[in-house]
C-alpha cells in the first residue's frame, strides 16, 4: 500500500506542477461560489384547503402520534374507497431498532369528510373503539387521535406516501465473504446538484468513474442548481439516485417537517421515475436532527428512516465501515468530505485506509466549493487508477455495501 500512496502523491504533484503553468483566472475564481452551497429555503408553504373531496384522501400516509405508546414509533396508513366509504388499513413499518410494527390493530373504520378533512371511526383489535381527526393543510395532516372512556387524547400530523416507496426487505447475512468481496468498495457521493456539478461529472465520466447523486427534490433546476433533465442524463450515464430532503434547510425538524422532507422528497423522486431508498441527512439539519451519534435514531423519526430507508447516510457512524455493512451501520453511515478545502494529507490518509480489505467508505464531494474545477483531478486519477488495478471496487450506490456477499 506504501507504494500506492507514493503513485498518489505523484500524481498530486503532477497535477500541481500542471496547474502552476495555467494561467492565473483558473484560480482567481472565487471564493463566492461556497455561498450557493446549501440554501436556506422554507418548507412547502401551507394552503388551507376548505373544503376536502374523499379522493384526495386515498392513498398511503404516514403518520406520527405524539403520545403514549406510538410516540417512538410510526404509522402508515391505506385509505381506499373499496367498501363504498372511506376506509382505513394498517400497513407495515418498522421501529427503530428495525423490528417489523404491524400498526394500531385496525379491524374496522369508516371515514366521514367534515370541513376540512376526516373523521375516523376505529375498532382496535384490542376491543378499544377510537376516533381519529384528519386536517388537510396544503399536502399534509393534522389531528387527534382519541379514546372515548380514557383520557387519551394525542396530536398526531402526517404526509401522503408515494405508492411506489415499499417499505424494505433485508437478506440474511453471509457466514464469510468471497475474496472478490473482500476488495475494498468505494462510494463517490455528490452532493446537492449545484450547476457546478455540469463540469465535475464529466470529469469523473472521463475517467470511467460514476457514483450516487445526493438530490434536495425541491430545489432542482432552480437558480444556481442543475436540472431534471441534467439528473436523467447522469442517470442514464450509470449514476444512482438518492433523496437529499426537499429543501436543504436549515432546521431542527418539527415532526410536520422531518416528514415532508424525508419521506416527501424519497417520494418526488419516485414520482419521477427514481424510486429510491437511499435517504442523505443534510449538513443544514440542526439539533435532534443532525444525527452524529446512534441515540439520536432511537426514536421515532429512527422508524421512518428504518421503514422507508435501507441505508441513512448521516453522521452517526464512521466513513469507513466493514463489509458486509451491517444493518446498524446502514442506519447512519458517515463520509469523508474530500473538497470543502480538506488538506491533501488528511484526503491521501482516507484514501489509505479506504484501501484496506473488506471496507466500505464514502468520499463526498461539493463541487461548488471547488477552488478551481480540476482541484480534484489528482484524486479522480488515484480512483480511476485503482480501479483499472483491481484493488478497489466502485460503487453505484450505498446499497451495494449492504449487500455484498448476500
Ligand atoms: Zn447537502
Amino acid at each position: 500500500s506504501c507504494g500506492i500512496l507514493l503513485s498518489d502523491e505523484a500524481l498530486y504533484q503532477r497535477d500541481q506542477r500542471v496547474t502552476k503553468h495555467r494561467p492565473a483566472t483558473i484560480l482567481a475564481i472565487p471564493a463566492l461560489i461556497a455561498v450557493v452551497a446549501c440554501l436556506d429555503v422554507p418548507t412547502q408553504s401551507a394552503v388551507t384547503v376548505p373544503r376536502v373531496r374523499a379522493q384526495q384522501m386515498v392513498g398511503d400516509w404516514v403518520v406520527h402520534i405524539d403520545g403514549g405508546s406510538f410516540r417512538n414509533s410510526i404509522e402508515l396508513f391505506r385509505v381506499d374507497t373499496t367498501s363504498g366509504g372511506l376506509t382505513l388499513h394498517d400497513l407495515q413499518t418498522r421501529d427503530w431498532a428495525g423490528e417489523q410494527q404491524s400498526g394500531l390493530g385496525i379491524v374496522w373504520s369508516s371515514g366521514t369528510v367534515v370541513n376540512g378533512g376526516v373523521s375516523w371511526a376505529l375498532h382496535l383489535a384490542d376491543g378499544s373503539e377510537g376516533q381519529m381527526s384528519w386536517s388537510l393543510v396544503g399536502d399534509t395532516v393534522f389531528g387527534r387521535l382519541s379514546f372515548p372512556g380514557s383520557l387519551t387524547d394525542y396530536a398526531l400530523v402526517g404526509v401522503p406516501v408515494s405508492l411506489s416507496i415499499v417499505p424494505k426487505s433485508t437478506g440474511p447475512v453471509p457466514a464469510m465473504l468471497s475474496p472478490q468481496d473482500r476488495v475494498p468498495l468505494v462510494l463517490l457521493r455528490v452532493d446537492d446538484l449545484p450547476a457546478q456539478d455540469r463540469d465535475f461529472i464529466p470529469r469523473l465520466m472521463q475517467r470511467g468513474l460514476y457514483g450516487e447523486l445526493a438530490i434536495p427534490t425541491a430545489l432542482v433546476g432552480m437558480s444556481g442548481r442543475a436540472s431534471w433533465s441534467d439528473v436523467a442524463q447522469w442517470h442514464r450515464d450509470g449514476f444512482a439516485v438518492a433523496a437529499h430532503s426537499r429543501n436543504h434547510s436549515r432546521t431542527n425538524g418539527s415532526p410536520q417537517i422531518f416528514l415532508s422532507e424525508v419521506v416527501g422528497s424519497l417520494s418526488d423522486l419516485a414520482n419521477r421515475g427514481y424510486g429510491t431508498t437511499l435517504f442523505v441527512q443534510p449538513g443544514t439539519w440542526e439539533d435532534s436532527i443532525y444525527f452524529d451519534t446512534p441515540e439520536k435514531l432511537n426514536n421515532w423519526r429512527g422508524a421512518v428512516l428504518q421503514t422507508f430507508a435501507t441505508v441513512f447516510e448521516g453522521y452517526a457512524r464512521p466513513a469507513s465501515v466493514s463489509l458486509p455493512m451491517a444493518d446498524s451501520m446502514a442506519m447512519g453511515v458517515g463520509h469523508f468530505t474530500v473538497s470543502n478545502g480538506a488538506p491533501v494529507a488528511t484526503v491521501l490518509n482516507w484514501w489509505q485506509e479506504a484501501q484496506r480489505p473488506a471496507r466500505f467508505t464514502v468520499f463526498m464531494m461539493h463541487s461548488w466549493s471547488l477552488t478551481s474545477p480540476d482541484q480534484l483531478d489528482w484524486f479522480l486519477d488515484s480512483l480511476a487508477l485503482a480501479m483499472r488495478g483491481g484493488r478497489i471496487r466502485l460503487a453505484h450506490s450505498s446499497a451495494e455495501a449492504l449487500y455484498t456477499g448476500r
